[in-house]
């Protein structure tokens, strides 16, 4: 897909901080870390967001993106990481390639950690019936 950002920097048309690539997966320093040692780590194969992963292409970048952290947490010691994926515009994803953001943290780097919601027992219940019968189908 030559006009997404990832392609592109897949096939080397725009440069990037490569640290580790396999077959079917690359990893490479964001170009506006959130953190010192951010990597991102995205399947070669053009995918929009994770939903349109097959199961095991998903298990396979996760594999790879611990197997990164745990590099980047050697190199650039901190005191734990976060592996996230922005799936989705409302979840923040601005780049519609898949890619894991591995994001080391420090004790008092001073991010934000996202708000707790005061929710009644009831409701948590009535989540959790839907989603266990959707788990169903
Ligand atoms: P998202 O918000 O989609 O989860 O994250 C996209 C990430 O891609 C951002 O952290 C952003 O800094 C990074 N990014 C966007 N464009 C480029 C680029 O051209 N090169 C690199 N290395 N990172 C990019
Ligand atoms: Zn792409």
């Amino acid at each position: 897909m030559s006009d997404c950002i990832f392609c592109r920097i897949v096939a080397g048309e725009i440069p990037s901080e490569r640290i580790y690539e396999d077959s079917d997966h690359l990893a490479f320093m964001d170009i506006q870390p959130v953190n010192m040692g951010h990597v991102l780590v995205i399947p070669k194969d053009h995918y929009g967001c994770v939903a349109e992963m097959p199961e095991g292409a998903v298990a396979r970048l996760f594999a790879v993106a611990n197997r990164v952290a745990l590099k980047v947490q050697e190199a650039v010691p901190s005191d734990g990481y976060i592996l996230t994926v922005n799936n989705g515009q409302a979840a923040g994803q601005l780049v519609f390639h898949t890619h894991v953001h591995v994001i080391p943290r420090f004790r008092d780097d001073g991010l934000r950690h996202w708000g707790k919601r005061e929710i009644g027992e009831g409701e948590i219940r009535g989540m959790a019936e839907k989603i266990r019968e959707a788990m169903r189908s």
